[in-house]
């Protein structure tokens, strides 16, 4: 059984049965990670209070032998910034396309500097690269221009300018969670 302390990014927390909840952190030490909180309602005081999507925490974290990671321990490192449109596109960003158990240091500066409010602006065009949805030779999904300037989490695609006005009317048409999912670029 081994045991790391990292920091990490809440990404998602999710209740299972009675007292137990998974949550998906983004570490410094391991990259994302879905683990499991055990009796986290129960420990409210100790770990659940911290473990809030979006909460930069001091994490213990085992690997169990049997597979999986449990967080034994967390606690807010006070960086919390209010939830806003800017922290909610990086959660999903990391949610939906980062990989599991991958560590980049690189990533990890990206988000302590977009949490700490020292850049205005994600690099998501340089982080997209990295991950192989690179920007340069993408195109339009609609319309095929060239020239692109937003990514679509949900689809994993490129549009235009003119076309996400298009997008955006049809994906609220068909009351699609799209509130997080637009990424400028
Ligand atoms: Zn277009």
């Amino acid at each position: 059984m081994a045991e790391f302390y990292t920091e990490g990014l809440v990404l998602e927390r999710e209740i299972i049965g009675e007292r137990d909840e998974k949550i998906l952190i983004y570490t410094q030490a391991l990259g994302k990670l879905r683990t499991i909180g055990r009796s986290v309602k129960k420990i409210t005081s100790k770990l659940s209070g911290h473990l809030t999507a979006g909460n930069l925490v001091g994490a213990r974290i085992v690997e169990r032998n049997r597979g999986g990671f449990q967080i034994v321990d967390a606690l807010s490192l006070g960086l919390k910034p209010e939830p806003n449109r800017q922290l909610l596109n990086l959660i999903d960003f990391l949610k939906r396309l980062v990989p599991e158990n991958e560590t980049d240091p690189g990533l990890w500066r990206e988000i302590i500097e977009a949490l700490s409010d020292q850049k205005t602006d994600f690099a998501y065009k340089e982080l997209l690269g990295r991950l192989g949805f690179g920007s340069k030779f993408a195109r339009c999904d609609h319309c095929h221009s060239a020239s692109v300037d937003y990514f679509i989490v949900g689809d994993t695609m490129f549009l235009c300018a003119s076309c996400l006005g298009e997008f955006l009317t049809f994906s609220n048409h068909h009351s699609l969670g799209i509130q997080n999912e637009v990424i400028k670029i």
